[in-house]
Formats: structure tokens, C-alpha cells, sequence
């Protein structure tokens, strides 16, 4: 398998898509507008460049990966790939409505993998008719750094499967866990209370934004949590705590904060529009 294939170039589509051209894939990366597939673009060679200037990464090997990315805004234009990452807004009826496209327009032998951080990939893998070949591969951001992988059995996922993607984890030099399709998978779901508590005592006023962050990094944590759902995208954690909430037949320590809901719906997203719960020149 020499091609991989991304769905969604943003936040996270475009670590994935670094990771894979950096490690010699061909990489066909598809978006909706060939205006964001630009940008995409401007940003995954800016990185690439910061690692050569860093001395992370061989110049020839810069180029290469340069040369490898392909964009798209054809979902049949993913057809040379032999696996599909699938890295769309986190919406379960958006993301089955991708994956049933993509069922009927490729191969029977390419394998469909979501990056989906809560939604359940065996209802992902339903509106295929491939459910022996797609699994969830839950990549960390920043993507072209983060070294872990959550590697999904869903309920129909072949043991071959399993083995094509392990191999594809390995030579993009990452390590892959293996879990079961449970709600939130491992590391989101260890994560819920870093974020739940930090809203609810924000909601509290028991401290400021910047208080509770520079407290859990002076105990060890590399970033705060309001740090990190900025890196992550207001949106994208608010999402994933509404998942897991419902997942858990609305369990009440899952219960998303009206903080995050106001920060979505005043369109302070985090990094990715300038403003979240700090500012970004
Ligand atoms: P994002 O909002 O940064 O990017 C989503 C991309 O999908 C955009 O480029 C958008 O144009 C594109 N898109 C919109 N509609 C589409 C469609 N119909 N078909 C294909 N693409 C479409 O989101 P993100 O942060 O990259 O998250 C993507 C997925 O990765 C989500 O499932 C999220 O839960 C998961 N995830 C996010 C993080 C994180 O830290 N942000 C970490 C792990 C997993």
C-alpha cells in the first residue's frame, strides 16, 4: 500500500496528512472547497519546512512529502488509496453520509478508518456494506507529532484489518494501542473529568482562566485545560462531550458546561479563529 487517503483537511486531517507524506506515502487529501484544500495545503508545507529548518526532518525528505500531497474535492478522487482516513466535523449523520459515498465509489478491498474522537465506529462502519474493513484510528493533536494512535476494533473489524492498519501506524513511526469500541475509547474518556472540573470551577468563579491553567502545569501537565480544548477547538470538545454524554445515557459526570456551549455559539473557537479562552495574534 503505497496511497493513503484523508477526508477533511483540517486540524487534525492536516497532521495526518503530514505524518503519511513525511513517511513516503502518496497522500490524497479531500475537502469540501478547493479554498480550504489551499490553505491546507500553505500550512502542511509550513510545517513541513519548520521541521527541516528545526533539523527534524532531511531536506529531501521535505520535498518528497511536498510532491506526495494531492488534493481533491472529488471523493471518487480517493480511489488509488488503500486506506481512507476520514478526519470530517465530528456529526454522526455527516460522517455516515461520507463513509456510504465512499462505499459505493471504491474498491471493496480499501479500508475505511474514522478519526472520530467519541462517536461509536461500529455505527460509523453500518452505513458501509465493508464492516470487516473499517476501524477507528484515533490520531492525537498536533497529529504530525503525537506519537499515540488508538487502533478501534468495531464490532465486525477483521483481525486482517487490524494487522494492515498496525503495520500503517508503524511506519509512520507511531504507536498504536489497541481498543474496543467503547464510547470515547481510552485517552478522551480519562480525559473528561480534566475538562469537566476546569469549567466547573470556571463556572464557579473558584479562579480565572489562566489560574487553573498555570495550577495543573506547575503539578505536571504540559498544558492547561483550557490551554488544550483551545488547541482542540471549542467546538470539536464540546462535541465530543455531548457524544459522551449521550453515549452514557446522559450520566451526569459526562454532563457538558454552558461555558462551552457559549464559547461555541459566539464563535470563539480556540486557535482556529483567532480566539477561545485566550487571544492568538
Ligand atoms: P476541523 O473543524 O478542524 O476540520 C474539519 C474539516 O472537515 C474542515 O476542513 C472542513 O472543511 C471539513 N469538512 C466539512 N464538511 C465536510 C464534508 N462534508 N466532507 C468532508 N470534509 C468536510 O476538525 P478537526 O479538529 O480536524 O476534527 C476532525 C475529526 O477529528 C473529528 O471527528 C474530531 O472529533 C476528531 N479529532 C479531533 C481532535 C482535535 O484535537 N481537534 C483530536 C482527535 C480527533
Amino acid at each position: 500500500m503505497d496511497s493513503i487517503g484523508v477526508i477533511g483537511s483540517g486540524t487534525m486531517g492536516r497532521g495526518i496528512a503530514q505524518a503519511a507524506a513525511l513517511a513516503g506515502y502518496e497522500v490524497i487529501l479531500y475537502d469540501i472547497e478547493e479554498s480550504i484544500l489551499a490553505a491546507a495545503r500553505a500550512a502542511i508545507c509550513g510545517s513541513i519546512d519548520k521541521g527541516v529548518a528545526r533539523g527534524k526532518t532531511a531536506a529531501a525528505v521535505a520535498a518528497r512529502a511536498k510532491v506526495a500531497l494531492h488534493l481533491t474535492t472529488s471523493l471518487a478522487g480517493m480511489a488509488p488509496a488503500g486506506i481512507i482516513i476520514e478526519a470530517a466535523p465530528e456529526i454522526l449523520g455527516l460522517k455516515r453520509q461520507i463513509f456510504a459515498e465512499l462505499d459505493d465509489l471504491l474498491p471493496p478491498a480499501t479500508i475505511l478508518a474514522s478519526n472520530t474522537s467519541s462517536l461509536s465506529i461500529s455505527a460509523l462502519a453500518g452505513s458501509t456494506s465493508r464492516p470487516d474493513r473499517f476501524l477507528g484510528l484515533h490520531f492525537f493533536n498536533p497529529a504530525h507529532i503525537m506519537k499515540l494512535v488508538e487502533v478501534i476494533r468495531a464490532e465486525d473489524t477483521s483481525h486482517a484489518t487490524i494487522a494492515i492498519a498496525d503495520a500503517f501506524v508503524a511506519r509512520l513511526g507511531k504507536t498504536a494501542v489497541h481498543c474496543q469500541d467503547t464510547p470515547a475509547f481510552i485517552v478522551n474518556r480519562v480525559a473528561r473529568p480534566f475538562y469537566g472540573e476546569a469549567f466547573r470551577l470556571l463556572g464557579e468563579n473558584a479562579a480565572g482562566v489562566a489560574d487553573i491553567d498555570r495550577l495543573m502545569k506547575s503539578i505536571g501537565f504540559p498544558m492547561g485545560p483550557f490551554e488544550l480544548v483551545d488547541l482542540i477547538g471549542c467546538d470539536v470538545n464540546y462535541a465530543v462531550t455531548q457524544a459522551v454524554y449521550e453515549a452514557y445515557f446522559q450520566e451526569p459526570k459526562y454532563r457538558p458546561h454552558p461555558i462551552q456551549q457559549r464559547m461555541v455559539e459566539s464563535g470563539h473557537l480556540g486557535r482556529k479563529t483567532g480566539r477561545g479562552f485566550y487571544r492568538y495574534e
